[in-house]
């Protein structure tokens, strides 16, 4: 098949295997050998796939951890009980906007 690969079993390396469902160009197939159900035919630039797919997933999740963290950053406060280690901090009380288990005055 153009730009695809065969592939033998990812776990035991067998080429032993039974086709269970052909689709798009591959196919699922049944390692005899250990059972493992994987792609026969795979694109043969799916490193470069991969890679493209990875870059976008890891950019993604970077600008959700900055927004996620500005979040968290705006509910915390120095606890007070930790000082002089007040690089501790604990959340706020939803109630007295204190931190937690400090008494309200
Ligand atoms: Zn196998």
């Amino acid at each position: 098949m153009e730009g695809m690969i065969e592939v033998n079993c990812d776990v035991c390396g067998s080429e032993d295997s039974i086709e269970l469902l052909a689709l798009l160009g591959s196919a699922y197939h049944e390692c005899k050998q250990c059972g493992l159900i994987y792609a026969k035919w795979i694109a043969d630039n799916y490193e470069d796939i991969n890679d493209q797919a990875f870059a976008a997933e890891i950019e993604d999740y970077a600008a959700k951890v900055d927004i996620k963290k500005k979040r968290y950053q705006k509910k915390l406060v120095p606890d007070p009980s930790q000082a002089p280690y007040t690089f501790i901090y604990t959340e706020k009380c939803a109630h007295t906007m204190r931190p937690c288990g400090s008494s309200a005055r």
